[in-house]
């Protein structure tokens, strides 16, 4: 009995509560049977509803996704589509979502998540439209299918979709008619105009239910606004008992690391951060090296650290007598410094490095990569970047920098609550404790939609939506 509680017990931490299936061909996706090694067993629990919401769309999505039959029909009356409006969305037998990246890696994953949520409010599949980029950097995350948009594709190159916001502007001045293209493009980019889009009112979801095809170009975590949307609050409540862990879960659902990924995450973890007692993440985002110099930023992440005892001080020289060194073992803290530049873990070492700490520690510092900067559409880049955020994920304490999507990938996936360090150019705090691990929704809806006024005391209209702290204007839930 003892043998098949411990079998369950581990069989249950690997499919993480139930969030995942089994039935994956292990060799194909390593990290699927590894990853719970690794993380702790979170606390958060998905709901019985939200695992068999998940259960439903794999079906639907083996039934309607890349090389059905449901799919090639589906795709062809679409594509045939274009000088045909007035037709609807009965022609086709599954609707779909194609999801179109924008931004960085994190900025991409907080919003595939978002979209993949969209896709089960709405009963639609979704499929991402990965460039060389991206291929190879997460498993497939659907039992028997595939997620990718193939290159072969009549949407690979879309053009001359029809705009979303058109439809909105037609539908505001009263001026849309029956006649409806089969494919929209639905643009939630920011955009310096930042238009209101009316993508979380219930007439617009009315209006996107006919359309079968909906190209969703996005790189932010827009889940704040479904829970404006009063047609989908049914749903949401009953997925999600627990608000403020809904990142939390997609993110570990849909984003497995690929071998290649979990090879080096993994050999990178033994060789530097397995034998330590305590793994500090230090996630340093520096958008503006001119207005934030790295020692700047330094003396914030110091200040930041040592108040809250999260690293050590050091000895004073005088007294340089290591309590380390009075024949027990040590305690060892592993820094795990994620950031383009070098300066910071270099400063640490240089800081740390056969120095006595006033609490006896031995202080290692470790940087996996530093790109120097940001490179977009490159593989290498790219995969260095998810290595970073998943290493991150699996710090025992984690610092991360304000407004920055690759440090809500880290905290979601680990399940952290961390400290997140303020703009120095702007804030005189200099760090702070988080306290949810939804990411932030930097550009949110600006008005109601029954009206032109734009949405101002936001609590007392949506309960669960506040200001984010670490970008003012940006929407969480909490
Ligand atoms: P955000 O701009 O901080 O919200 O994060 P994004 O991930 O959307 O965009 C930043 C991009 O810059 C990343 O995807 C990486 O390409 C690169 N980058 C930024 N910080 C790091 C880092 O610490 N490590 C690595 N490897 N790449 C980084």
């Amino acid at each position: 009995k003892d043998e098949i509680d411990t079998k369950f017990k581990s069989n249950k931490e690997r499919l993480l509560d139930g969030l995942l299936v089994s039935g994956f061909d292990k060799a194909s996706c390593i990290s699927r049977s590894q990853s719970h090694f690794y993380h702790k067993p979170s606390p958060h629990k998905p709901s019985p509803y939200l695992i068999s919401k998940l259960r439903k769309y794999e079906e639907i999505h083996r039934k309607c996704g890349p090389n059905t039959r449901a799919y090639k029909k589906d795709m062809e009356i679409i594509a045939n589509s274009k000088d045909n409006n007035g037709s609807s969305c009965a022609l086709t037998t599954c609707k779909y979502i194609i999801w179109v990246p924008a931004n960085g890696l994190g900025n991409q994953i907080i919003s595939m998540a978002s979209s993949f949520l969209y896709a089960l409010l709405t009963n639609r599949v979704m499929l991402v439209k990965f460039e060389q980029d991206k291929e190879g950097l997460f498993c497939e995350p659907f039992l028997n299918s595939t997620w990718l948009l193939s290159k072969n594709s009549p949407f690979w190159n879309a053009e001359n979709v029809e705009s979303y916001q058109r439809f909105i502007d037609m539908e505001l001045s009263n001026t849309l008619n029956e006649d409806l293209p089969l494919a929209m493009h639905v643009d939630l980019r920011y955009s310096p105009s930042n238009d209101e889009r009316f993508f979380h009112c219930d007439h617009s979801q009315f209006l996107l239910t006919k359309i079968p095809l909906l190209f969703l170009e996005a790189g932010q975590y827009f889940v704040p606004s479904f829970f404006m949307t009063p047609v989908f609050q049914k749903e949401l409540n009953q997925m999600f008992p627990e608000i403020t862990s809904i990142f939390h879960h997609l993110v570990r659902y849909l984003f497995q690391p690929s071998n290649k990924a979990w090879k080096l995450i993994t050999s990178f973890y033994q060789q530097h951060l397995a034998k330590a007692n305590q793994i500090i993440g230090l996630q340093i985002r520096v958008l503006n090296t001119e207005s934030t110099p790295h020692e700047l930023f330094m003396d914030r992440i110091l200040n930041c650290t040592l108040q809250n005892k999260l690293l050590p001080k050091l000895l004073d020289n005088t007294k340089n007598t290591s309590l380390s060194s009075n024949g027990r073992n040590p305690i060892i803290k592993a820094i795990l410094v994620a950031s383009l530049y070098p300066q910071y873990s270099e400063s640490l070492n240089e800081m740390y490095m056969n120095k006595s700490t006033v609490t006896g520690e031995v202080i290692e510092v470790h940087q996996p990569s530093s790109e120097e900067e940001q490179i977009f559409d490159d593989y290498k880049h790219n995969l260095k970047a998810w290595v970073d955020m998943y290493l991150l994920s699996l710090s025992d304490e984690l610092v991360t920098t304000y407004q920055s999507t690759f440090g809500y990938v880290a905290k979601g996936l680990g399940n952290s609550k961390p400290w997140i360090l303020y703009n120095p150019a702007n804030s005189n705090e200099v760090c702070e404790r988080e306290f949810t691990l939804e990411p932030c929704y930097h550009y949110p809806p600006l008005r109601y939609c029954d009206s032109e006024d734009v949405i101002e005391d936001v609590s007392s209209t949506f309960p669960n939506i506040r200001h984010c702290k670490d970008y003012t204007f940006g929407l969480k839930l909490v």
